[in-house]
């Protein structure tokens, strides 16, 4: 059988892959699925290109631009069934792990074009209210966000091919931004397929979307200070493209490595609402997607007295997950997307177990349902104990970028004092994406939010009030920003609206009021920006 070549997306044509080709495989199999390469690209022209592109992005309304990502929706929605083949493929992930990826996508370009659709026929976004300047309100100032003049570069991770596309695509063609849109190279097939029917649904301007479906080549040499690159990968790349951007005065944004955190408030009895969704989430964490997923619960905090229930609970979840082949219908974690992953969490967990004991799983060692054991990048669910989480190091700084977690206890004490220990504890992975905390005590609640926040992008806070309507902790909604200081990168995606900022310039504006409402009109109040 012939192995299929795929092709990248310039200056409106599809190129396919040429010189040295990077193969995809199947994660299970190790079966070679595709190969691919960006060897002959002219970067410089189609960067040129993408970047006259623009100008007819920025003519169309935010209601045109909004229904261009609604019929990109709608696209990807009428292939899913097809999306979701490949992920289980090329992706390791079980049919459930697919959907959760496909949807994403699908729904946030929905949302995106829904914000697009609220602005109507405005172009630019007024930014806040008129500020009276002179002796009347007649001299006023305004501030406002317009588009970036230059090309969005979008890398992606390979844990969500789609979703990772579609929300960066959605933000900066909402913004006005043309893109050019780069995948992780090992599970670019779902990433190639979603580029093509995005191109031929034949929605947007001509040359507003490219694609690169393999090395960037000298491509970041080439920007300029009016393009942005929106990254999301590991922490060693983002420190390679900062020292690679910043001379040129590129605006980058990062999305990198995350130490979540879960936190069980005192207050949870075993076998309530609460302690129900906090263990069905942390849970439903380690192994979704085989636990790669940038907003996985990676430390557990839980009183002293509940970590035997916790651990119990815990335990018989993890019991039942069948890991193996994806493409079979009982299974319910794939394996790692690469080798690499393998190696990596292997020796991840090998650092972790130094300081922890392995309560469940061991090594993560594994006989896989339906498929060749001595093939595929298999790894089992893995639960660890750390008595001593203060003196622990490694639980604090490095990401364990699948199938595992470890428990943690805290101290005895009030309320107010186990509240504190688990925000010092948890702030020492250095700015994380999403902390999750579950309690049903208000004042609990309150003291670990305010103590938690500065070092996180979001708090989730799952409760019995909020049973049967969450999504857990590891689902990026399109409405909440995600990203988070320090470690995680730093970076700020999303966040409807506010996503825009980093694909715009934002102006201030002084001069008569009235002439100042003529040329920036505010949007009607229901869709008034927040960003
Ligand atoms: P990675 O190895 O850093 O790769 C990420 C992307 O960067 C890929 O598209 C890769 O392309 C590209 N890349 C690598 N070196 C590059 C260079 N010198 N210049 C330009 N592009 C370069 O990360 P990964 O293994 O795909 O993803 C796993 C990591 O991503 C985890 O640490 C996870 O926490 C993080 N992640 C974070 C988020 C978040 O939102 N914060 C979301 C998902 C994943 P090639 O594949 O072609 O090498």
């Amino acid at each position: 059988m012939s192995i299929q070549t795929l092709s990248s997306f310039v200056q409106d044509s599809w190129v396919p892959g040429q010189g040295a080709l990077a193969s995809l495989f199947n994660p299970a199999t190790e079966e070679e699925l595709a190969r691919t390469g960006t060897g002959g690209i002219d970067f410089g022209a189609a960067l040129e290109y993408a970047r006259k592109s623009g100008q007819a992005l920025r003519e169309l309304t935010f209601a045109e631009r909004g229904a261009a990502l609604r019929a990109l929706s709608k696209m990807l929605h009428g292939h899913r069934d097809e999306l979701i083949g490949l992920a289980i493929q090329n992706g390791g992930n079980t049919r459930s792990d697919a959907k959760f990826d496909i949807d994403g996508a699908i729904a946030t370009l929905a949302h995106y074009g829904d914000l697009g659709a609220g602005l109507g026929s405005l172009r630019v976004l007024r930014d806040g209210d008129a500020v009276q300047l002179g002796r009347t309100a007649r001299y006023a100032g305004i501030h406002f966000w317009s588009p970036r003049e230059g090309v969005a570069v979008h890398i992606n991770a390979f844990n969500f091919p789609a979703w990772g596309m579609a929300e960066k695509l959605a933000t900066a063609l909402l913004a006005g931004m043309p893109v050019i849109s780069k995948p992780a190279t090992s599970s670019a097939l779902v990433a190639f397929r979603a580029a093509q029917l995005c191109v031929e649904a034949k929605a947007l301007p001509p040359g507003t979307l490219s694609f690169l479906c393999g090395s960037s080549g000298d491509l970041l040499d080439r920007l300029n200070p009016n393009d942005v690159v929106a990254f999301t990968g590991g922490a060693q790349t983002a420190e390679k493209l900062r020292g690679q951007l910043a001379p040129r005065g590129v605006r980058l944004n990062v999305e990198a490595d995350s130490l979540n955190s879960a936190l069980l408030g005192p207050d949870v009895e075993p076998g309530s609402p609460s302690w129900d969704i906090f263990v069905a989430d942390v849970a439903r964490d380690i192994t979704q997607k085989a636990g790669q997923k940038c907003t996985a619960t990676r430390r557990i905090f839980v009183p002293q007295e509940r970590i035997s229930a916790v651990q119990e609970a815990l335990i018989e979840r993890l019991s039942t997950v069948k890991v193996g082949d994806p493409a079979v219908a009982e299974v319910t974690m794939g394996p790692l997307a690469t080798r690499d992953q393998l190696r990596d969490i292997k020796a991840g967990l090998a650092r972790l177990r130094a300081e922890a004991t392995s309560v469940f799983g061991g090594e993560g060692t594994v006989v896989p349902l339906s498929a060749d054991p001595s093939k595929g990048f298999f790894i089992g669910p893995t639960l660890l104990l750390c008595s001593s989480p203060h003196a622990a190091v490694a639980l604090h700084r490095d990401e364990v970028f699948g199938p595992a977690a470890t428990l943690c206890p805290l101290q005895p004490g009030s309320a107010s004092e186990q509240a504190r220990e688990a925000a010092l504890l948890i702030k020492r992975g250095g700015g994380s994406l999403v902390c999750s905390v579950f309690s049903d005590d208000r004042a609990f609640l309150s003291e670990a939010v305010l103590g938690l926040a500065s070092a996180h992008g979001r708090v989730y806070l799952g409760s019995e009030k909020v049973a049967g309507q969450t999504f857990g902790p590891g689902t990026v909604l399109p409405q909440l920003v995600h990203g988070g200081p320090g470690h995680a990168g730093g970076g700020e995606e999303l966040g409807g609206l506010r996503g825009m900022a980093f694909y715009s310039q934002r102006t201030a504006l002084q001069g008569d009021r009235a002439l100042l409402d003529a040329i920036v009109p505010a949007a009607a109040p229901a869709a008034a920006p927040t960003i």
